[in-house]
Formats: structure tokens, sequence, C-alpha cells
């Protein structure tokens, strides 16, 4: 499957109503795709052990979307049946008042994946310059007014960059999805929330507020997403009115990626290898 479609183009002005939110790539329906998917996540827990094995790369996979898009069912289905040793999930809410009084990486940085790991990011540090810049928020944060820019969402996309580009040269491997829902399709998700008791539950009051702002914030995305998508972090708009093929593609830029890494169980060297046919003597030997 083709995924180089959904890449952001690093400082290239992008218009999100460009990006189709209802592809399904050459698939007709979720059958069709459902035998790719599995075949994925197998693959994906073959490269989870090497990972966990070696214990030197870790991988942080970010997720943001407007609400009922999908994040959390997507993160459901694509890590199933990975060791839950070996992985993270983090949800990011508004702040604590402990958090508020440190800056803003603090609180994700502590959640970072360990080496070995993979880290999903539900919500990230990205809400800093899109729900903090949508409804103003920047004067809770109790940054001193002499270091405030005049555009300080220029100065956040340099201090997120800066500070992936430092998690990559220390072996964090990092991938951004940004899952692409129309204004329709969320609608529907919403009704059905409200029409299903199984889902009653996952409706808030608040997501229809958020809902009239709609278009800040696919401008905030917009410019964050091409602000801040790198060679080394890259952001990837995955198509996500049909929730099958939005599991899909991102299963597949995944393993693409994971393919590309050079993870492998650690060899070990003759000394050890010596060390380990003594072992082995002993556990024969044993009366
Ligand atoms: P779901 O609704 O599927 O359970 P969610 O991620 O929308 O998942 P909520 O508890 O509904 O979770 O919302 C979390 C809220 O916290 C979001 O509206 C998000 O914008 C907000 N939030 C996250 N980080 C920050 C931040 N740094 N500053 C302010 N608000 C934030
Ligand atoms: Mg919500």
């Amino acid at each position: 499957m083709k995924t180089t479609g959904y890449i952001v183009k690093p400082n290239v002005k992008l218009e999100l109503s460009k990006y189709k939110t209802d592809d399904t790539g050459n698939f007709k329906n979720k059958n069709e795709a459902e035998k790719d998917l599995t075949n994925n996540i197998e693959e994906m827990q073959k490269l989870h052990d090497k990972l966990y094995a070696e214990d030197k790369f870790s991988i942080l996979l970010i997720f943001q979307a407007m609400d009922a898009a999908g994040k959390d069912s997507t993160i459901k289905h694509v890590m199933s049946g990975l060791n839950p040793q070996g992985t993270s999930v983090v949800s990011f809410k508004q702040p604590s008042a402990e958090e508020l009084n440190h800056d803003y990486l603090w609180r994700c940085n502590k959640a970072l994946p360990e080496r070995g790991r993979i880290g999903i990011f539900n919500r990230s540090y990205y809400e800093e310059v899109l729900v903090v810049r949508v409804h103003d928020l920047i004067n809770n944060q109790k940054i001193p007014a002499q270091l405030l820019p005049p555009d300080i969402w220029k100065e956040r996309y340099r201090q997120i960059s800066d500070y992936e580009k430092y998690l990559y040269e220390n072996g964090t491997v990092i991938l951004k999805f940004f899952l692409h829902v129309s204004k329709d399709e969320q609608k529907k998700r919403f009704l059905e929330r409200i029409d299903k008791q199984s889902k009653n539950w996952k409706f808030s009051e608040a997501d229809i507020k958020e809902r009239q702002y709609w278009d800040e914030y696919q401008k905030c995305y917009e410019e964050a997403l091409a602000n801040t998508s790198k060679k080394h972090a890259p952001w990837y708009v995955i198509p996500a009115d049909h929730k099958w093929f939005m599991r899909l593609a991102v299963s597949e830029i995944i393993i693409a990626t994971m393919k590309k890494m050079p993870i492998d169980y650690p060899h070990l060297d003759k000394e050890q290898l010596a060390r380990l046919q003594e072992c082995k003597k002993v556990l024969e030997n044993e009366k």
C-alpha cells in the first residue's frame, strides 16, 4: 500500500482541505483490508520483540485529531497483540496545577517510552500550539511576560522541532499521525454516541462546544504540521472517515519505519557464546 501521499512535506504550506478524509486507497471495503492489517500486526509483533530484546531504540507514536476521529480505537487495534511489557500509552488532558508549574514539555518528557519500548501519546505537546492557541490559554501558563515573543507559536514550533531532533539523536524514532476526519463524519459519530447506549459514555457536551471552533482548529493544525514535519519526525495526514482504512494506513507506516530500523536480537561475542556453552554443560550435567 502506498502511504507517501499522506506525509506532510517540511516547510511547505499545508491545506488540509486538499487531503481527502474518505480515501481508501486501492481498497474497496473493510474485508479486503482486514488481511493486510492482520499481517501488519503480526509483523509488528516480531519487530517489537527485537526492539525490546535489543533495548536500544524506542519508538514514539503521536496521535492528534479532532474529537471522535478515532484515536482511541486506532491505538487499540494497531497495538493489539503487542507485548504489554514493551508498550505504554499516555493520554494528555488539560494540564494540572503541578504541570502548569513547569515548562510545557515537562509532563511529556516524563512519559517518554523507555529504550526497547513503543510509546503512544494520545494527544501530546502539540496541544500547546492547538487548543492553547484556539482558546488563547497562553496566559495561564505562568511564562514570564518578558519572555513571551510576539510570535509565540513560531517559537514553539522551533522548540518542539529541536526537542524532537534531540530525541531522535538519542535513539527515539518519532512518527506523528493526524487523523483527518470530516466535519460531517464527526457529526455522524457524535449522533451515534448519543443514540447508542453503549456509546453514551464517550459523549461529552464539551465536544459540541469544541466543534464550533472547527475552522480555527484546522488552521492551527495546518500551520503546526507544516512547521514541525521533519525528516526525523514526520507528520502523516491519515484519512479517518473510514476507520478500517485509517488503521491499515497507520499500521503500514509503522511497519515500513520499523523495517528500516537497524534492530535485531542482541548478538553475543565469542566469549559470551563460550560462556553459554559452559552454562549448557552445567545444566546437562545436573544430577
Ligand atoms: P476522548 O474524548 O476520546 O475520551 P480526549 O483526548 O478528547 O479523548 P478528553 O478528556 O475529552 O480526552 O479531552 C482532553 C482535553 O484536554 C482536550 O480537549 C484537549 O484539547 C485538552 N488538552 C490537552 N492538552 C492540553 C493542554 N496542554 N492545554 C490545554 N488543554 C489541553
Ligand atoms: Mg474528548
